[in-house]
């Protein structure tokens, strides 16, 4: 099978460059995907850009009604697009499906559009001078996204995109692009008009030609930091509207005053649900007051109950990483803290699950006793690997947050108020829970860090979105009498009057 470009409404035949895709949880090839040139991603904007001039125009009840019959698209085909998810990317078929009812919140702020692109308007601001405003679409957006959420991260930005009236181009991630092609389908299901949601499917080379392609006015980026980077600056460069979300390294604070076994039990979901591949894991404990010892024990006996396997078996409870590659990547981590005089509190380095040998498996891993300076601390880990670090006091908690070089995510779990207060006040985080691990905003809000975790000035999804997608336009105007015609116009620059 071989997954290629989505252009114009259909898929199109693929005589290029492919890239194999992998089965995470065999290590086995299930598939190919096409790997785009500028030229085809050339095809995919000038087309997109064609399309967008009518669907800019089409009215708002047009846009809204083709938003409501994509929800409803979307509901019906969750456990088929969970599935190609959960096949290529290697997570449990209900985390999927999690990912894509997060996802549809989106859907549904954007079905309500109208709502949230009303104008303004001042009459008489002048003798017989009225000003209004008006947001209208940039043109053609371009999505570029990462493999850890394949529906949910695009999710984030072509409904609110499509809905303010752009044409949007998706470059999905290359190691589980399949669900962009479902997703393309159910637009055009929903009567979405050809050409406005096109995929182009690759790597650098594609992302390279949509950053510098004349017709894109803005791009939205999710994934690595350095990647994010360089995104922003290759897009400013060429003129671009740009927002590129970056990497993370979650913190979660556990109190002495906190309930230890429901903290570990939250802190496990984050730390170890999809194999710890998500923007917003908890990669890092931070016990306060000596809460160390109780908690440690607490996680140890959530890791102990997780069932690693193939995320289409029911009684799997966490999947496998990504590639060949992250997994030693977590298995160098823990190997040079241990070395380093780390503590394995749990394990997961031999584990092995009959039948899926090749299978690219870590099982989750606790470390106690870790230094700042060692990259199972201060790397980005992206796998199941939770490190527990201890301080004396919540400002040291907060310092330790604070010193470090991303503010994705943070949680606080407490019985008190006032630490709670203390703590959402002073860490430098964009999303932060309070006895909640995985603080990822309702689709009505906006997502974002702060940081190495965002650059660019708008969040995603939500009211920034509709921000980011849209221009303002300030229309002053004047119907004059007959009377008033006659009086000429001063060669002064016009003062109140
Ligand atoms: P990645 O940066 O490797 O890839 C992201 C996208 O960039 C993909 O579409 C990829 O094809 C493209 N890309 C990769 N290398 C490129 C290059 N050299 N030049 C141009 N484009 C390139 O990220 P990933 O491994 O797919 O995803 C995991 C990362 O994404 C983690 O760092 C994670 O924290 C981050 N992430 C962040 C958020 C957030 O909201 N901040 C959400 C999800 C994931």
């Amino acid at each position: 099978m071989t997954v290629s470009h989505w252009i114009d409404g259909a898929q199109v035949a693929c005589d290029g460059a492919t890239q194999p895709i992998l089965d995470p949880s065999t290590g086995q090839q299930v598939g190919e995907v096409a790997l785009a040139d500028a030229g085809v991603v050339d095809l995919a904007v000038r087309r997109a850009a064609e399309a967008q001039r009518a669907w800019g125009a089409a009215s708002l009840a047009k846009r809204m009604e083709v938003m409501y019959a994509f929800r409803q698209l979307l509901v019906e085909n969750t456990d088929a697009l969970a599935r190609v998810i959960s096949r290529e990317h290697g997570k449990t078929v209900p985390d999927a499906a999690g990912e894509i009812a997060r996802g549809r919140e989106s859907v549904e702020f954007a079905c309500n559009i109208a709502a949230h692109l009303k104008g303004e308007y001042s009459s008489n601001v002048s003798s017989g001078v009225d000003v209004h405003s008006i947001r209208q679409p940039v043109g053609v957006v371009a999505g570029i996204t990462p493999f850890n959420f394949p529906a949910m991260v695009p999710l984030w930005m072509h409904p609110v995109a499509i809905a303010t009236g752009n044409a949007f181009v998706l470059k999905p991630s290359e190691r589980d692009p399949s669900a962009s092609n479902l997703v393309a389908e159910l637009y055009q299901r929903a009567g979405l008009p050809d050409g406005v949601f096109q995929v182009v499917h690759g790597g650098k080379q594609a992302v390279d030609a949509l950053l510098t392609h004349p017709q894109v006015a803005a791009v939205s980026f999710v994934g690595s930091t350095p990647i994010a980077q360089y995104v922003q600056q290759t897009a400013i460069a060429a003129g671009k509207r740009v927002q590129a979300l970056g990497g993370a390294n979650n913190h979660a604070v556990v109190m002495p005053d906190a309930d230890m076994a429901f903290a570990a039990s939250q802190i496990a979901a984050g730390a170890f649900g999809s194999a710890g591949e998500r923007c917003m894991a908890v990669p890092v404990a931070v016990a306060v007051g000596g809460a160390g010892d109780a908690l440690v024990a607490e996680l140890a006996k959530e890791a102990a109950a997780i069932v690693v396997g193939p995320g289409d078996e029911a009684a799997t409870t966490m999947g496998p990483v990504i590639t060949a590659a992250s997994r030693q990547r977590v298995l160098d981590f823990v190997e040079e803290a241990v070395t380093g005089g780390a503590e394995a509190v749990v394990d997961g380095r031999d584990l092995v699950v009959p039948g899926h040998e090749k299978g690219f498996f870590v099982g989750p891993t606790v470390l106690r006793g870790v230094a700042t300076s060692m990259r199972a601390y201060c790397d980005e880990v992206f796998g199941p690997l939770l490190v527990v670090m201890e301080v004396d006091t919540l400002e040291d908690a907060i310092e330790l947050i604070n010193s470090g070089p991303y503010g994705n995510g943070t949680a606080i779990f407490t019985a008190s108020g006032e630490a709670a207060r203390v703590f959402t006040e002073d860490v430098q985080v964009g999303m932060i829970g309070v006895n909640v691990p995985i603080p990822v905003p309702v689709g009505y809000y906006s997502f974002g860090g702060w940081k190495s975790s965002l650059f660019g000035d708008h969040h995603a999804h939500g009211p920034e979105a509709v921000r980011f997608y849209t221009r303002a336009k300030a229309i002053t105007s004047r119907w004059p009498h007959q009377a008033q015609r006659s009086v000429s116009a001063s060669f002064d620059f016009p003062g109140h009057s």
